[in-house]
């Protein structure tokens, strides 16, 4: 028997639920890639793109996934044999190097918890120590989606400052950006880069990169820089330059429609509204963990994140209760990914979501561990409804 018929509920951290506006909004024919419309769409979603990641300088849009977000940054502003540093907090910063490892590019690893937040005393500890400032660029994730931790992007700079180290402050805002603050001028990031399949609730294809002064200085003589992905030539006067090639159209006017509805909402409302969702998930969690088998994966409470929440099996595979929330439930979780393969889920509460999505998957949840006989405190749905009874007022 199961009770999993109906509209699935996708609380998987990405691709996130597209709202029916925007995939509305695809529901048309192409058009000339020269009209004053697709023009207009192009100016509007780049301005656009300046207010979300808050910054005054240039924005960029790849035809491409969140992997050639990271490409895009990373060719635009360092050389082979340049170094980075990769501020490892989960799977995502990791992914990032990696990926500059192959272009040429020297990566060292800040070595992390996958439970912690990066540390910015151990990042002032390291550049302090590179004295002929080999490491050009820090890569870190401000949401690392795989861990559920969020870090503290402006400690960083902080901590950058600290040790007066000129590298660039590189951010991958894919599972933040539409999510919680973001603030690129104020806090000192050089480069942040996003994708479209998160927080911002189009469907997956594009990358977002934002660059400030400093960045597309260094860009100049930057060696890895290839036509594809180069800011100098998307900077160019031809409309065909923002894309080097055709506009990847059925996804801007996807864009175009989401950002309409986030900027309908209000981006504080917005990241109100995740924080609510997230903090009713937790409050779910914690009940749940009483019963000794599941607990947060983040240790420290102020570091977990609004749009993630990874959970730890403890001596436990989750996989049964992944299964029986997609077939008797409906409800498709995330797996744990990289180091916690196999030892934990995740929860996503991302993007275009509301009280009873976040609440029919933490029933899903609480019904899997009762029908599983997972140790767990009982009443983390309650939980969770009374902490929302309590917060949205009428
Ligand atoms: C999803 C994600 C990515 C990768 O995006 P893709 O579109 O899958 O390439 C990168 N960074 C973070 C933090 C993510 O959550």
């Amino acid at each position: 028997m199961t009770v999993a018929k109906g509209r699935e509920f996708l609380s998987i951290p990405g691709p996130t639920n597209v709202p029916d506006a925007v995939l509305a909004a695809m529901q048309r024919p192409a058009i000339d890639i020269y009209s004053g419309e697709m023009i207009g769409i192009t100016d509007s979603c780049l301005a656009d793109l300046k207010e979300l990641f808050r910054t005054r300088g240039r924005t960029y849009i790849y035809a491409a996934n969140g992997h050639g977000g990271w490409e895009a940054a990373a060719s635009n502003v360092l050389s082979r044999g340049d170094t980075v540093l990769v501020l490892e907090s989960g799977r995502f910063a990791l992914g990032w190097g990696e990926m500059a490892k192959m272009m040429g590019v020297e990566m060292e690893v800040l070595k992390g918890d996958w439970r912690r937040a990066v540390d910015p005393a151990a990042v002032t500890e390291r550049l302090k120590r590179d004295k002929a400032h080999a490491i050009k660029a820090l890569l870190i994730a401000q949401i690392d989606t795989a861990s559920g931790v969020a870090n503290d992007i402006a400690a960083i700079r902080m901590a950058m400052d600290a040790a007066k180290h000129p590298a660039l402050l590189m951010v991958d805002c894919v599972a933040s950006l539409g999510c919680m603050p973001f603030d690129m001028d104020g806090w000192g990031v050089d480069v942040a880069m996003a994708g479209s399949q998160k927080g911002l609730m189009t469907p997956p294809g594009l990358a977002f990169v934002a660059a400030n002064d400093r960045a597309r200085q260094v860009h100049k003589s930057a060696g890895l820089r290839t036509l594809y992905w180069d800011w100098t030539f998307r900077e160019g006067e031809m409309h065909y330059q923002k894309y080097c090639g055709t506009p990847p159209e059925h996804l801007l006017f996807a864009l175009r429609k989401a950002i309409d509805l986030l900027k309908e909402e209000g981006l504080p409302a917005a990241i109100r509204r995740h924080e609510l969702l997230a903090e009713a998930t937790r409050s779910a969690v914690a009940k749940w963990a009483e019963g000794q088998v599941l607990t947060f994966n983040i240790t420290n409470p102020t570091e977990r994140a609004n749009s993630i929440t990874c959970v730890l099996m403890q001596g436990r595979d989750p996989q049964p209760l992944l299964d029986y929330a997609r077939e008797k439930c409906g409800v498709v979780l995330g797996v744990g990914l990289g180091d916690l393969d196999g030892k934990a889920f995740r929860i996503a509460h991302m993007g275009h979501t509301n009280a009873p999505m976040v609440l029919g998957t933490l029933g899903a949840v609480e019904m899997g561990l009762k029908a599983l006989g997972i140790p767990h405190g009982s009443g983390g749905v309650q939980t969770a409804v009374e902490y929302l009874g309590r917060e949205v007022r009428p």
